[in-house]
Order: structure tokens, then C-alpha cells, then sequence
């Protein structure tokens, strides 16, 4: 498959199975702007609920927040995003379209007119916003340009309100919003989309164990979301795109079909975070050590990832077309069964007999309370199969003539397409252990 088919494969599969939207459509669209489907948005929480599980509920030593997307403007200063967070860009001087320098080759033309361009100029990538009603009493305010800035302005609060002590960490999943210059590629470069983060505070001595720690425990999280590990790659940043007071940074990427891609990325930030918020807000952010007293402002390992980027890869990673051996294709996304919108469908095998469909219907309102599951009886068992693949779901349950007589069911997976008979009463289990 040619590469840039694959992203155009996807973005029409998506809008087909109601994943992902492009936002204001009937109004034309607009660009960097997306929605999720009624199938998205089930695949979406689930994602986003795995990351929680695997940063917050199964450790000792992490608690989340849930942070504002508008902060008070200094907030915005101290992190260093009014001076810094610019692009540079040129303008073609006849069509006055704007590009980023690094992905054109702006030494010549534009490369939409052929027209000649200006030499690079700084845009800030934040969104301004105003706070207050009253004309020339209002202030001016920004849109989260990072979902992280709120848990280094919580970090006190936490500290006093629960029973933390360093090492540890707070977790948060929260909108970002970014005017990018060339927004595309369907979530890849959003204008709004949302972060997933943890900022771990440690004891600067422990700063180089806690960093690798991270790294590794990070890769874990995407070896286990995504089917093709050689799809995953560390990349150390070189000495010119550290941070200054970063003494190491790594992204995990993702091979995407334009090439390796960033994912996430695990930032040494030391303590530069609290020192600018405890000096452009005069509060005093260091923690005291309950056993020794000691009195310091925490390290930050950092990992800081796109949700919806995640989302955009998994679908590069899952997607799949399959010559059938009886001369079909069929179209499946091979979702991690934790990510995909419904753990089973429920078909009754014909639509117009009442014994069939009232056993169906049974079935799924018993199942429902437990596990996420959709019912269909739309067209031909074979067309609904074909459905359920093209989002995912791991597992369609069929009930027919054989269900009344010995109560039991055809199940079909997904990615093998077999099919087994298994009882009602087993098939909770059945659909859990896999
Ligand atoms: P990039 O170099 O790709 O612009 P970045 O280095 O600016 O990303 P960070 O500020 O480190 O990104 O943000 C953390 C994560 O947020 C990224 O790894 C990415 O997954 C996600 N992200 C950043 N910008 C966008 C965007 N415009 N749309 C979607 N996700 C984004």
C-alpha cells in the first residue's frame, strides 16, 4: 500500500464508522480542528483511561489532578511561553500563504504559487483569550499551551492536602491548545488536542535513577498499547535540542507513514519549573523532607504525550486489508481489545424471528452490565462482520436456532475469524480472558 494511502485510508475509514470528525464540517471545516464519533469517542476514554490505570491506580507513589484550560497570564511568563513558544515562518509575497521554513525548501519559492517568499519571522503558537466582562477592564489570558503548567501550580496544594512524600508523582490528562502553522495529517498536528502527563518530583540525587526508570516504564506502556514494536524507537535529542537545563532528553516515536514521528517525550526537567513559578509568584514552592528535614525544591522527570496523536498511530498500527480465501477483502483494525469501542457485538442471526431476537436482546441487556457491548441486526451476518472489524471489536456473538435448543452461542474473532460454540453461562469469561 502506497504510504500517503494509508493516512487518506484511515481519515475515510474514521468519518465512515463515526471514529473522528473534521470539526464545523457543514460550515466547511476548520483546520487543526477534529471530533470524536460515537465509536472515537468510546475508543478514546478507553484509551485514556488504560494510560490512568497504568500511571495512577496500580502505583503507591502517583495521584492525578484535573487542572483548568485558563490559568492566570503569569503563568504563562514564568513557564516561558510568551517569550519562547514561537515558530518561525515565511510568507509567500504573492498569495500570502504562510509556511514553516523547516518543512519547505524556502531557499526558492512557494511552493503552492511559485511566488517569492520573506525571510523568517517568529508567530507565538498561543491561543489569547480574555477574562472579565467589562471593556478595558478586561485581562488578557491564553489558552493552556501545555496541559502539564497546572500541576507544577498545584504541586503545594497537593503536598499539604494528601499524604505524599518525594519521590512522587502527579498525573493529569488535559486539553493543550497550539495555533500551529501547518496543522495536518489528521491529529498529528492538532490546534486543539489533549496531553497526557506526569510530572514526577524527586530528590535531585535521584534525578538519573528516576529518569531511566521513566524512560523504561514509558516504552512498557506503548509496547503494550501498539502491535508492532519495530514500530517504537527511543531518540535521544542532541546536545543543540536540549533544553538548557535539561542534561538528557528522549522521544518515544512512532513510524508513522510519513516517517518516524514523535509520540511522547521524557524530559529531565530539574527544577527549573519550580523555580521560575516560585520566583514570578513570590511563594515559596520548596518541600521539607518529614525524616530529615531536609528543606528543597523537588526535581521533574517529566513524560509528556499526545492522547489524540496516540490515538492517530493506533489506527496506524491496527489497520488492516485481508484477501479472504473465498476472493473477498475485508478491512479490520486489529485494536488493542483494551482500546477498542465494544468488548463483543451481539447479532441475532436473523432479524424477523421473535424467539431469536428476544434471546438476543436478553442477552445483550445481561452482558451490557457488566461489559461494553453494542447489539446490530442490520443487513447479513456477513455485512455485519464486516462492520465490526472495520472498528475493531474483538469478538461478534451470534445467536440462532441451536441457542434454543442448548443455550449456546457462535463466537467469531476478530483476527483469526474462527468461529466456536460456547455456552451463555461461560461467555462472560470467554469475552474477559482475552
Ligand atoms: P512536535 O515537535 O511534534 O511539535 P512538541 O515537542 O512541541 O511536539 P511537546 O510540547 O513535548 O511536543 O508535547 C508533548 C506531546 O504532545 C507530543 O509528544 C505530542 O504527542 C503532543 N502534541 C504536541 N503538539 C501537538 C499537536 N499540535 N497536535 C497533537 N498533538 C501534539
Amino acid at each position: 500500500m502506497q504510504e500517503n494511502d494509508l493516512l487518506a485510508k484511515i481519515t475515510a475509514l474514521a468519518k465512515r464508522r463515526g471514529i473522528i470528525f473534521p470539526n464545523s464540517e457543514i460550515y466547511g471545516g476548520v483546520g487543526g480542528f477534529f471530533d470524536y464519533g460515537p465509536v472515537g469517542v468510546e475508543m478514546k476514554n478507553n484509551l485514556k483511561r488504560l494510560w490512568w490505570k497504568y500511571m495512577v491506580d496500580d502505583r503507591d507513589n502517583v495521584v492525578g489532578i484535573d487542572g483548568t484550560i485558563i490559568t492566570h497570564p503569569k503563568v504563562w511568563e514564568a513557564s516561558g511561553h510568551i517569550k519562547n513558544f514561537n515558530d518561525q515562518l515565511v510568507e509567500c509575497k504573492k498569495c500570502h500563504k504562510r509556511f514553516r521554513p523547516d518543512l519547505i525548501d524556502f531557499a526558492k519559492e512557494c511552493p503552492e504559487c511559485k511566488g517569492e517568499l520573506t525571510t523568517p519571522k517568529k508567530y507565538n503558537l498561543m491561543f489569547k483569550t480574555e477574562i472579565g466582562v467589562v471593556e478595558g477592564e478586561k485581562m488578557e489570558a491564553y489558552l493552556k499551551a501545555e496541559a502539564c503548567q497546572t500541576i507544577y501550580l498545584d504541586f503545594k496544594n497537593v503536598v499539604d492536602s494528601s499524604r505524599v512524600q518525594v519521590p512522587f508523582g502527579i498525573a493529569q490528562i488535559g486539553k493543550a491548545f497550539r495555533n500551529e502553522i501547518t496543522p495536518g495529517k489528521l491529529f498529528y498536528r492538532a490546534r486543539e488536542f489533549e496531553q497526557w502527563d506526569l510530572q514526577f518530583f524527586v530528590h535531585q540525587s535521584e534525578m538519573e535513577k528516576w529518569y531511566e526508570y521513566w524512560k523504561e516504564e514509558r516504552m512498557n506502556f506503548f509496547k503494550h498499547l501498539y502491535r508492532k514494536h519495530d514500530s517504537l524507537r527511543f531518540r535521544q535529542h542532541p546536545e543543540d535540542e536540549l533544553a538548557f537545563y535539561a542534561k538528557v532528553a528522549f522521544d518515544i516515536e512512532y513510524k508513522t507513514p510519513w516517517g518516524w514521528a514523535e509520540n511522547e517525550g521524557i524530559h529531565w526537567r530539574g527544577d527549573y519549573d519550580l523555580t521560575q513559578h516560585s520566583k514570578f509568584s513570590g511563594k515559596d514552592l520548596s518541600y521539607t523532607d518529614p525524616k530529615t528535614n531536609e528543606k528543597y525544591l523537588p526535581w521533574i522527570v517529566e513524560t509528556s504525550g499526545g492522547v489524540d496523536r496516540t490515538f492517530l498511530f493506533l489506527l496506524f498500527d491496527a489497520y488492516e486489508e485481508e484477501k479472504l480465501e473465498n476472493g473477498e477483502s475485508r478491512t479490520v483494525l486489529k485494536l488493542n481489545p483494551d482500546v477498542a469501542a465494544y468488548k463483543a457485538a451481539i447479532f441475532p442471526l436473523v432479524a424477523n424471528k421473535k424467539d431469536i431476537t428476544e434471546k438476543a436482546h436478553e442477552l445483550y441487556t445481561q452482558i451490557r452490565k457488566k461489559l461494553k457491548v453494542v447489539y446490530d441486526d442490520r443487513g447479513n451476518i456477513g455485512k455485519r462482520y464486516r462492520y465490526q472489524d472495520e472498528i475493531g471489536t474483538p469478538k461478534c456473538i451470534t445467536i440462532d436456532y441451536q441457542t434454543l435448543e442448548d443455550n449456546t452461542v457462535t463466537v467469531r474473532d476478530r483476527d483469526t475469524m474462527e468461529q466456536v460454540r460456547v455456552k451463555i453461562e461461560e461467555l462472560e469469561n470467554h469475552l474477559t480472558a482475552n
